[in-house]
């Protein structure tokens, strides 16, 4: 755990948050913020502080991430219509907490491009 990393004090309980999938590898919480009708992070619970940071020993975490994302999008029932998966990586990106996570975000019909 990293001192003073908002998710990592969310995997390990300090914070509080809607906990709505965990597993030994990763959490996923409702945005306290949302952008649509569902809207989920999807954290490892290792501390990775960005999409940059990563390398080969993260190969089957991130799949892992991709393939729950999948599963919750069916279970959510926002699979049929669509949905996004997100990663905000550093500044440009839009990223502001720097511990790596991933958005779910459907239940409404989202443009494209990005801001
Ligand atoms: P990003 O801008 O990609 O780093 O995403 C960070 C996300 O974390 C934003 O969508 C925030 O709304 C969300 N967030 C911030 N604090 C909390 C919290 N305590 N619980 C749940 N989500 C949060
Ligand atoms: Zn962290």
């Amino acid at each position: 755990m990293t001192v003073n990393c908002l998710f990592c004090k969310i995997v390990s309980r300090e914070i509080a948050a809607q906990i709505v999938f965990e597993d030994d590898k990763i959490i996923a919480i409702n945005d306290i913020n949302p952008a649509a009708p569902v809207h989920i992070l999807i954290i490892p619970k290792e501390h990775i502080a960005s999409l940059a940071e990563i390398s080969e020993q993260h190969n089957d975490l991130l799949g892992h991430i991709q393939l729950t994302a999948a599963r919750l999008a069916k279970d959510l029932k926002i699979s049929e219509q669509g949905y996004r998966l997100v990663n905000n990586c550093g500044i440009w990106g839009g990223q502001t907490v720097l511990h790596l996570h991933y958005h779910l975000l459907g239940g409404r019909e989202l443009s494209w491009p990005p801001g």
